[in-house]
């Protein structure tokens, strides 16, 4: 599959107290790993405008977060919740990382296929349509899909969410908006608390897939398998959108999953036959969790190479 990596460099500039696990060499991990991988194109994120963001969040909370970080200025933090903090150049970070989902999802539609990885980071798919909340400030999954669904007029897009933390600020857009398809797993009881299988959104658009603490390779394909593929192909998307978190690695310190380097380069190419099936071969996968470093920079890889052969 044509394969891009739309790069945010600013990235760097949403510095976290030391000690933080959303810290910003987790960016530079990925980033030096994925130079090894042979892609069609790297592109680098443009800041999103403000109208983008106004698509999935409301104005208040776009305006508290840039409120924020216009406060914290170059040296001090505020926070927006226990561990969500900003800086003041945490503004050009959170918008560029938006912005390159955005940029993801133009150059899938516009090229009429393709695969996107977008290296960005504060991670998005816990931030709600009126909070920021678990290290994420705006919701580049969810701002991206209504991109593709508002702008460029797409009847309907898909998001696989694989990151190990249930995506509740994503399944908040399918609750509103039937044209997206949200399915996630996760590991449950963890944080957020959300993603029962009981919560079914409209007309089952949303199908949660909580799995006990230990789960493993074996029983996450087989759960991939059974539940994901068939309701992407209910779906029949005319995008796939991936939040391409890695914290469900068996070395990650924030949750109990047991995958493998191998189990991400096979969910890419489980997605990639999806998306050349219903969705002319559009893909974008956006990074959110990851915190063992050497983990998260082997598993992307893995799974950007996996799409570059699919
Ligand atoms: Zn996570």
């Amino acid at each position: 599959m044509k394969t891009t990596i739309v790069d945010s460099p600013a990235s760097l500039e949403h510095r976290l107290p030391d000690g933080h696990p959303e810290h910003a060499g987790r960016y530079t991990a990925v980033r030096e790993a994925l130079e090894a991988v042979p892609v069609s194109d790297w592109l680098t994120a443009q800041q999103a405008p403000v109208e983008a963001l106004a698509r999935f969040h409301t104005v208040q909370h776009v305006d508290r977060v840039l409120s924020a970080c216009a406060e914290a200025g170059e040296d001090d933090w505020v926070a927006l919740d226990a561990d969500t903090l900003v800086r003041g150049p945490s503004a050009r970070a959170a918008l560029s990382a938006v912005g390159g989902a955005l940029m993801a999802v133009d150059g899938a539609v516009e090229d009429g296929e393709g695969a996107y990885f977008v290296l960005a980071r504060p991670p998005g798919h816990h931030a709600e349509p009126d909070q920021a909340m678990g290290f994420c400030l705006f919701n580049q999954v969810a701002i991206a899909a209504r991109h593709a669904l508002d702008v460029h007029g797409l009847a309907s897009v898909a998001i696989v969410d694989i990151d190990v933390h249930h995506g509740n600020g994503t399944q908040c857009l399918a609750e509103r908006d039937e044209r997206v398809h949200f399915i996630s797993l996760h590991q449950a009881p963890l944080y957020p608390g959300t993603g029962s299988a009981g919560e079914t959104g409209l007309n089952g658009n949303v199908v949660n897939i909580p799995l006990p603490e230990g789960t493993g390779s074996e029983a996450w394909r087989m759960a991939f398998e059974a539940e994901v593929i068939p309701a992407l192909r209910r779906a029949q998307p005319a995008l796939v959108l991936v939040s391409a978190g890695f914290d469900a690695h068996a070395d990650d310190p924030l949750a109990g999953f047991r995958l493998t380097d191998e189990d991400y380069a096979w969910a890419a190419q489980q997605l990639a036959g999806i998306a050349r099936e219903f969705a002319f071969s559009r893909l974008v996968s956006v990074l959110e969790g990851g915190y063992d470093c050497p983990a998260l920079a082997r598993s992307a890889c893995a799974f950007v190479q996996a799409l570059a052969e699919a």
